[in-house]
């Protein structure tokens, strides 16, 4: 199995540490509001590393954290914190928001046939960890502390940027006004920071600098190293966490181990929406739930993720929603109702091949299609290879789909309808012809009309 590191900038031979298990931490949601279609991409592509990974035989702890305590807004360690502000907005408590936000996150997961990890650790249970840390840090010399909190010293950290492979003196150039003053380098970070005095934080906790709560980073070291070890095989998380919070956690637990903290670094690409990446703040973003509303099948999003390689950006329309359930619903229309035989090999290496090439998913697609299309399989042999290549597809395709048109073929039809009605035969079979490129036949009887899914 192949897969693209970050760390080394090219696609590499998997190679675990242990040889039958392999342990893959994957940075988590922060429960402050809805987790949108746009972080869900993400757990989509961390659930088939995930999957093809259990599918060439290791097992898998898979660890992720929740990040419920507050990270303030920027990543310079200022501005608001994430948390009480978003408690601020939905008016509860910041306890209260992070058990709402979590578990809208975690059906989210279900509706989308993500596995759910091993260990789903909670930052807010770890701060002992997390205090531990930095107290090893603090002996070992690559801490110091100002006026607002305990801060990393980043030049003490030989080879701090081969992660993010960034010009610290380009890094200067760029800095932003809202610069820690006394920080020492531009990319030093917090380690602790202090609460304010002059106002009482929801959430905060003794520890031998004064009351205060973590910086942003260290809930993931802390973690990652009490479930995995030290040193581990693959973390996971966004493109944007390369530069700064997977580089801060490199540096900080390499520093406390003197060990290499992980061998693969895997990060996934965003979902745009016309150019722009989806996000709460742009106000351009769906949840699961909204779309469910909406009449959508979930795992009609599962697809539509697995059409783009996970690496590439991703650009998400209804339009193309549409599309994938329409392809979801003719796939599993091919399953059919015969026993099962044995999955065809030559067809399930095809689809190994595409997903051992760095999860190319697109590919793996692309061989479903062939498959259900090659006549020369004996009966049964197709739901069983299905069957088998849905173990890590994940969409659900034995599901049955005789009331499932898709919304858009249903929307198609009763417009025919109106046409026949009022005579107007060109227009009636011009939605014909767009009921047929969206893959379904409709046919008249006496009875009324009925569409089935083009073979
Ligand atoms: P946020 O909740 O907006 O702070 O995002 C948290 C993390 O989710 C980010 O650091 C990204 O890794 C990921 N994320 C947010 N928006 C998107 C998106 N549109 N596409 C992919 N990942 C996203
Ligand atoms: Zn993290």
């Amino acid at each position: 199995m192949k897969i693209y590191n970050t760390l080394s900038r090219s696609i590499e031979e998997f190679v675990p540490i242990h040889p039958t298990t392999v342990g893959m931490y994957s940075c988590g949601p922060t429960v402050y509001d809805y987790q949108h279609v746009g972080h869900m991409r993400r757990y989509v592509g961390d659930d088939v590393l995930l999957r093809v990974l259990r599918a060439n035989g290791y097992v898998v702890h898979h660890v992720m954290n929740i990040t419920d305590v507050g990270h303030l807004v920027s990543d310079e360690d200022t501005g608001e914190d994430k948390m009480e502000k978003g408690a601020k907005k939905y008016g509860k408590d910041v306890w209260e928001l992070a058990k709402m936000f979590e578990q809208q996150f975690t059906q989210s997961c279900k509706a989308l046939g993500i596995t759910l990890p091993t260990d789903l650790m909670h930052a807010t249970d770890f701060i002992p960890e997390q205090i531990t840390l930095i107290k090893k840090l603090e002996e070992k010399g690559f801490t110091y502390k100002i006026e607002d909190g305990i801060y990393f010293d980043t030049s003490k950290f030989p080879d701090y940027f081969k992660l993010s492979r960034q010009n610290p003196e380009e890094l200067k150039k760029g800095a932003r006004v809202e610069f820690v003053k006394d920080k020492k380098n531009v990319s030093d970070f917090a380690l602790w920071k202090f609460s304010p005095t002059n106002e009482k934080r929801q959430m905060e906790w003794e520890s031998p600098w004064g009351v205060g709560f973590p910086g942003w980073h260290i809930e993931c070291s802390a973690m990652s190293m009490k479930a995995l070890g030290n040193h581990f095989d693959i973390h996971t998380g966004g493109i944007d966490h390369i530069n700064i919070h997977h580089t801060n956690e490199i540096a900080q637990s390499e520093a406390v181990t003197g060990e290499k903290f992980v061998n693969y670094w895997v990060h996934h690409n965003f979902l745009v929406v016309n150019g722009e990446k989806m996000s709460k703040s742009l106000g351009n973003f769906y949840t699961v739930q909204d779309l469910i509303k909406d009449g959508y099948d979930p795992l009609a999003l599962r697809y539509l993720i697995l059409q783009t390689h996970y690496r590439q950006e991703m650009n998400f329309t209804l339009d193309s929603l549409k599309a994938a359930e329409v392809a979801l619903m003719k796939l599993r229309s091919h399953m059919g109702e015969e026993e099962h035989s044995i999955p065809n090999l030559v067809w399930m290496e095809k689809f190994m091949d595409a997903l051992n090439d760095d999860l190319n998913t697109a590919k793996a697609l692309a061989v479903v299609w062939e498959m259900v299309k090659d006549d020369a399989l004996i009966l049964g042999e197709k739901k069983a290879t299905l069957l088998e290549m849905d173990k890590i597809l994940g969409l659900d395709l034995d599901k049955k789909t005789t009331v499932e048109v898709p919304q858009a073929v249903v929307d198609l039809v009763s417009q025919r309808e109106a046409f026949r009605k009022a005579g107007d035969w060109g227009a009636s079979d011009e939605m014909r012809s767009k009921i047929q490129d969206l893959g379904w036949e409709v046919e008249d009887s006496k009875n009324g009309t009925k569409v089935t899914p083009k073979k």
